[in-house]
């Protein structure tokens, strides 16, 4: 019954362009669903602020204008629903928004009070990952619709739906991954205070040099990890889900084993975590490193012959994922191509793209299979 209804949907989202056309009904549709899941979470960050961890939400939330304006969001999530289930044949879109709708209201609505919590005793950063989530998506969609590299290329292509999966669930363990990785690097702060010169120099640098710095730190550690999962055969396991999406854009660059995020973080935020940066400035590099990572895989356009030289652009990163051999193992870097250039795995040739993007092997697909991909595949 639930599967049946999903591919209903499925279908519906993916529906041919023909199918989409103003009156259809289907933007209504979709705009109503994502209107009904703000305001659901503007609705559950009203009801359980125990769950939320961003202190700057609060400011938000006291705010006199935030219950109107929830009000105002279910209100027009209902509206689009209704009027697409009026314009639609098909009715999933329209279902699925009102459904959402509903379940807001039924949690309490505009009026909702807040609710005595347990203490979950990890960070459960549901704010973290509805925020980045709507407002990666916000900025990425659009920017692909008006400069799309590959223009036959829709938001709802081949394996959205496995790619939108990683991408909310690893938005939703930023916070817990980011504790987990505060461990080491609490030790290296406690234990090792011949760093301690460094700390001071660094934490009196001007603030654009230490982003500058915290960037070119995190990339070095990264460009190493990087390669490394690249060269050793069973990590290549890991790291081959990532090389496993046959089309770029946004979401693509989500698609990532979880035990290599945990990993990349771990090692990436070891020279950020323990070198004396201010917290602002982890803060920033945090926010951007996420805006970045869907950047440099995202389906726009644009050649940058001369930028991409000195700072990563998504031309860039589409050859790491090339298909063609003169891209493999190159361009490891995910800020700063110098390091390639360094280490000599630099490959950006002028205005050219590659035909394709995968790997030779063949890697399966769906989420529990690609987790358990690394220990199961053959190594040739
Ligand atoms: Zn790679
Ligand atoms: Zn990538």
């Amino acid at each position: 019954m639930q599967r049946t209804f999903w591919d209903n949907l499925k279908r519906d989202l993916e529906a041919p362009i023909e199918a989409r056309g103003f009156g259809s009904g289907w933007f209504a549709g979709f705009f109503g669903i994502v209107l009904a899941f703000v305001g659901a979470g503007m609705v559950a960050a009203l009801r359980w602020p125990d769950w939320f961890s961003m202190p700057e939400l609060d400011v938000i939330r006291a705010w006199g204008g935030f219950r109107p304006l929830v009000h105002a969001t279910l209100l027009a999530s209902y509206g689009l629903a209704l009027l697409s289930l009026l314009l639609r044949p098909r009715k999933a879109l329209g279902a699925t928004a009102l459904v959402m709708a509903l379940g807001a209201t039924i949690l309490g609505g505009a009026a909702v009070q807040p609710q005595e919590t347990r203490d979950w005793g990890v960070f459960f950063g549901i704010d973290f990952f509805v925020v980045n989530m709507v407002a990666t998506g916000l900025m990425f969609a659009p920017l692909e619709r008006l400069f799309p590299r590959n223009g036959g290329q829709r938001l709802f292509r081949q394996e959205w739906r496995e790619d939108l999966f990683y991408f909310l669930l690893s938005s939703m363990l930023v916070q817990l991954i980011t504790f987990l990785a505060l461990a080491p690097s609490g030790y290296v702060n406690t234990h090792w205070g011949w760093l301690n010169g460094t700390r001071t120099a660094i934490s009196g640098l001007p603030w654009l040099v230490q982003f500058a710095l915290a960037m070119l730190l995190t990339d070095l550690a990264q460009y190493w990890f990087h390669r490394l999962f690249h060269r050793v055969p069973f990590l290549w396991g890991f790291h081959a889900v990532h090389h496993s999406a046959k089309a770029m854009d946004w979401l693509a660059g989500a698609r990532m084993h979880f035990i290599e995020i945990v990993l990349l973080r771990g090692v990436t935020s070891l020279p950020l975590l323990t070198l004396g940066f201010l917290p602002s400035v982890m803060q920033a590099y945090v926010g951007l490193v996420y805006v970045y990572a869907s950047l440099v895989h995202a389906n726009l356009r644009g050649d940058f012959n001369g930028l991409g030289k000195w700072l990563v652009v998504p031309r860039f990163h589409h050859w790491h994922h090339a298909i063609e051999a003169e891209g493999v193992d190159k361009n490891f870097a995910i800020h700063f191509p110098i390091l390639d250039r360094i280490f000599g795995t630099y490959y950006f040739p002028e205005g050219k793209w590659p035909q394709g993007f995968g790997v030779p092997e063949q890697v399966p697909s769906g989420y529990l299979a690609q987790m358990k991909y690394p220990f199961v595949r053959k190594q040739a």
